[in-house]
């Protein structure tokens, strides 16, 4: 790209309207299934920021519709599209009393935006509006579209979560790419792993409960034993058959769920993050010996393990690609190194990539603002950095330029 067309994209991203977004957001609380007065703010800022903006009805329920924007700088043609999509809802706020800062008021100090959402994940979706709008404004013109999708019902697990990203591409909302804004701490997440939830029952005969061996406290536990810790490397040779692949390191993993006790009956729920060559029949059957073994014949004592649906195969695009390969630019131009690519940058989750993917648009990633992990260590307080923010919102603004191309 010409310089003077990469320093106009940079001078066109102006910090102090990346700050305002990112705290007139924060302090819209947005909770599951809450979103929409945040959604008709997003509506509005992108309408006056130079966008055509669709405001879409989200059925949740029989009772409840959702609203979400789907804001297009429209191009002049010829190139490809470009989707940003990320995430308005969180879940709850954890230990209210313990926050420094008020969660809502998105504190500015020392370079930091304090406030619930921060970067999970409304950093992505405001440098996502912030590079739509200076593109805007700047008078460039793309060729490709660039659309900028805040999606509603991210985290609803009950019901297969993403109702908002799902909808959005049922909608017929489409794009030759994707960059899924959630926090990845401006690494690039070009790998992710896949994901096979089951539920383990076990149950004791009738009037045996304790009695005739059938313990099923023991017995859970000799079977979380056998399995290993939350959020634990499953290693090879133990219970579950893989081959290691060099791109998953660390994978595949366990992690649990629920649990639900009655009177002799428990069911464990689970997901195994799985590597390539993994499949919902291959870890059922590894779940189905571990349970045998943990029932050692007990004739008082059945066990089941149930693969539950969806389940997710891990996808990877390469650092090739031309998507990958623009944002990768982007970053360098911006941040003066190359970012980190990778299954690292999300430790292998995904987020609502899957329903793009899904619904054929391979070329897909993570890459957002804020850090992954908690940020302070005595306190539960979500941040972002300032800087993050606004490189951020360069680099999608530039990325956008290079892939879809200019006219
Ligand atoms: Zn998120």
């Amino acid at each position: 790209m010409p310089t003077a067309l990469t320093d106009r994209i940079l001078a066109a991203v102006d910090e102090e309207r990346v700050v305002a977004l990112e705290q007139a957001m924060v302090r819209i609380p947005s909770f599951t299934l809450e979103e929409n007065r945040l959604a008709l703010y997003l509506a509005k800022y992108m309408e006056a920021a130079g966008l055509e903006v669709e405001l879409q009805a989200v059925p949740v329920s029989d009772e409840l519709v959702g609203v979400q924007p789907v804001g297009r700088l429209r191009g002049a043609g010829g190139g490809p599209s470009l989707l940003l999509s990320g995430h308005m809802d969180y879940i709850g706020l954890e230990d209210p009393e313990r926050w420094r800062h008020p969660p809502f008021a998105a504190a500015l100090e020392g370079g930091f935006i304090y406030g619930r959402g921060t970067k999970d994940e409304k950093g992505g979706i405001c440098a996502a509006v912030a590079a739509a709008e200076a593109l805007a404004r700047s008078g460039i013109r793309l060729k490709g579209d660039l659309i900028v999708a805040p999606v509603m019902g991210h985290k609803t697990r009950s019901v297969g979560g993403g109702i908002g990203a799902r909808h959005l591409m049922r909608s017929g909302v489409k794009a030759d790419a994707a960059i899924v804004t959630e926090n990845s701490g401006l690494g690039i997440a070009t790998t992710c792993v896949g994901r096979v939830t089951a539920r383990l029952h076990m149950q004791g005969a009738a009037g045996s409960f304790d009695v005739r061996g059938t313990d099923l406290y023991g017995r859970l536990a000799r079977l979380i034993g056998r399995l290993g810790p939350h959020f634990g490397t499953v290693p090879r040779g133990t219970w579950l058959t893989f081959e290691p692949h060099a791109s998953y390191a660390g994978f595949p993993m366990l992690v649990y769920g629920a649990v639900a006790i009655a009177e002799r009956r428990c069911a464990l729920t689970l997901n195994v993050r799985i590597v390539p060559g993994q499949t919902a029949a291959s870890v059922q059957a590894d779940l189905e010996r571990v349970l045998e073994e943990v029932r050692g014949g007990d004739p008082h004592y059945r066990s089941q393990a149930e693969v539950l649906h969806p389940v997710r195969y891990p996808h990877t695009i390469s650092t090739d690609d031309a998507l990958v390969q623009a944002l990768a630019a982007a970053h360098g131009q911006v941040r003066g190194e190359p970012p980190e690519t990778g299954l690292a940058p999300r430790r292998g989750a995904v987020a609502d990539s899957w329903f793009f993917i899904e619904s054929g648009i391979s070329r897909t990633v993570v890459y957002g603002p804020g850090t992954l992990g908690p940020d302070l260590p005595d306190a539960p307080d979500e941040r972002i950095a300032v800087k993050d923010l606004v490189d951020c919102a360069r680099i999608y603004a530039l990325t956008a330029a290079t892939l879809c191309g200019t006219v």
